[in-house]
């Protein structure tokens, strides 16, 4: 029963990767890493630096500028998950915005950002007992996974979901802005020429439209076998 794994999930945005992932390695007593958010916290770091914008798009800078970017989760325990910090600092919170969300798919377009956060993943999962979440993880970061999850939901539940959370959080956003962010990153992460989001071969498919989480976390969890 010591035998540990690796689960690798995938899938378009707002499918409730991270929800499961966090259940799934709290229940097993594994790691969890959101991969999402070190491609968010890139974006963050080249906006502060004003390497993007709504018209601009400096990628020879941030390439430049990626020795100097630290990217390390910690602990929460009260959260009871890991949370972002770059450069020694906590960016939990900035990097779930919408406007880190509209710059984001570009940023994990540049094959110099992917190679560095994939070394950086793949040395997180060397001793296994890791959950990680992506668009990539079971094509490209962990391909010998030993189970391998591919979400989806329609993009009006996806959108729906993506609103709530960040109304809830106090964002001034509107449903309209969402639905668009999700189709835009739907459309860049899918068609991007490195490392596209693509079901593995050997990936279950789950489309949680109408699943609840409970049915959902049963469901998978059958599939765990230690
Ligand atoms: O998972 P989340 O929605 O936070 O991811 C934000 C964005 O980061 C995705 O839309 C995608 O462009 C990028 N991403 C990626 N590869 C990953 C994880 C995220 O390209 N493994």
């Amino acid at each position: 029963m010591d035998k540990k794994i690796i689960i690798a999930i995938d899938g378009f945005s707002s499918t409730g990767k991270s929800t499961l992932a966090k259940e799934l390695a709290k229940h097993l007593g594994y790691v969890y890493v959101d991969t999402g958010a070190m491609y968010r916290a890139v974006s963050l770091f080249a906006m502060q630096n004003g390497y993007i914008g709504a018209a601009f798009f400096d990628v020879e800078s941030l390439i430049n500028s990626l020795p100097f970017i630290k990217l390390v989760f910690k602990f929460n325990p009260d959260l009871g998950f890991a949370e972002m910090y770059l450069n020694g600092v906590n960016v939990e919170k900035e990097i779930r915005t919408l406007e880190v969300s509209s710059y984001v798919s570009k940023v994990a377009e540049i094959h110099e950002v992917r190679v560095k956060l994939v070394e950086q993943q793949q040395e997180m999962g060397k001793n296994k007992g890791i959950v990680m979440d992506g668009r990539d993880i079971g094509t490209v970061v962990f391909p010998n996974a030993e189970l391998k999850i591919f979400m989806t939901a329609s993009p009006q539940t996806r959108a729906e979901r993506r609103f709530k959370e960040l109304t809830r959080n106090g964002a001034d956003v509107t449903f309209e802005e969402v639905f668009k962010n999700v189709e835009e990153r739907d459309y860049i992460d899918t068609h991007r020429e490195d490392s596209p989001l693509i079901k593995a071969k050997d990936a279950v498919e789950f489309d949680n439209s109408n699943v609840t989480k409970q049915e959902q976390f049963e469901k998978v969890l059958q599939l765990v076998k230690l």
